[in-house]
Order: C-alpha cells, then sequence, then structure tokens
C-alpha cells in the first residue's frame, strides 16, 4: 500500500508489530496497522427436485462468458449464508430454500475460502442479471463441464453428484 488511509502519510513500513509474528503494513505517522487477510466468497448450488441445478452464464470478468454457481465476495456486517443468499439474488433472481452449508473451500494460493450453500429453488421467474447474461436450470446429465468459470464450482458440484445434500465438506484446493 501507498498511503495511510487513516492519517494519508505516504510513510507506510513494512515489519513484524509488538507482539505478533507475521510482517504487516504499519504506518510510521500514526501507528495504525493494516492487516491482510484471506477474503471469502460466498455462494449457492442451487438444485430442483428433477435433477437439475441451476447455473449463470457470467457476463462480467473474471471468466466472462463461463457458466458458474451464483457466489460473490461476504460483505461486512453478512453471515456467510445472506450473502450467499443476497448473491443467489443479485446474480441470478433466484429464491431457495432448506438452504444448508455444503462445501467450505480453502484455496490458500489466492488467500480466499469459498463456502457453498446447497438450496432448493423456490421461484421459476429468475433470470438475467447485470452480472448474469443467461441463468438456467441445467439437468445433471447436461452439465457443461467443460464450460465451467472456476476449480471451485466444478468441485462443489461434482461433491454434489456424488453426495447428495445434508453433509458438510471441508476442502483445499492449493495449487
Ligand atoms: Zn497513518
Amino acid at each position: 500500500m501507498n498511503f495511510c488511509s487513516n492519517c494519508s502519510s505516504a510513510n507506510i513500513e513494512k515489519r513484524i508489530p509488538d507482539d505478533d509474528n507475521l510482517p504487516r503494513d504499519i504506518c510510521s505517522e500514526c501507528g495504525e496497522i493494516f492487516y491482510s487477510n484471506p477474503n471469502i466468497v460466498t455462494g449457492v448450488l442451487p438444485y430442483t427436485k428433477n435433477n437439475e441445478i441451476l447455473l449463470c452464464k457470467r457476463s462480467i470478468e473474471p471468466r466472462s462468458g463461463y457458466w458458474t454457481l451464483p457466489a460473490g465476495f461476504l460483505e461486512n456486517g453478512e453471515s456467510i449464508e445472506e450473502g450467499a443468499l443476497r448473491e443467489t439474488q443479485e446474480e441470478a433472481k433466484l429464491l431457495v430454500k432448506d438452504v444448508e452449508l455444503f462445501n467450505v473451500i480453502s484455496v490458500s494460493r489466492i488467500n480466499q475460502i469459498y463456502t457453498f450453500f446447497t438450496g432448493l429453488v423456490v421461484n421459476d421467474d429468475f433470470g438475467p442479471t447485470p452480472e448474469s447474461s443467461e441463468v438456467k436450470l441445467f439437468h445433471i446429465d447436461d452439465i457443461p463441464w467443460d464450460d465451467l468459470a472456476f476449480r471451485t464450482v466444478k468441485m462443489t458440484i461434482e461433491l454434489y453428484l456424488k453426495e447428495g445434500v445434508g453433509k458438510v465438506f471441508n476442502n483445499v484446493l492449493d495449487n
């Protein structure tokens, strides 16, 4: 970082604070310590009782044009479930019920934690949004495996097809 967001000083140094064990950006003027920690991406795997799952075709980078589960960055003040349901509405105009935590994935290389819930599709007037050019139900035999946006999404769908809903998984993707 270049400037202190507390006092606007440009005197930022990297050192290990007292009582800490990792180097941090510290403002030499006001002493503010800036921690950098992983971001949380939270989303839903929406399913129906007719062996379908809902996917969104991304209309924004990264991976524009590829299919994904509705998911996005958790905001301050939200639970991971609230964030997942908000993203599902924002990206797909979709409501889900019977929401259960399903898959937690630590992606340590890019400092992200993914949390996916399963949720039963409620409404049938879901559809495109500024973030999704298409929103569609796919039968589980017709999932566009070669056009999925992210490995976390592929892993979560594979796990759902293998295990169904009701269990919680703890996974790591580290390369
Ligand atoms: Zn400062």
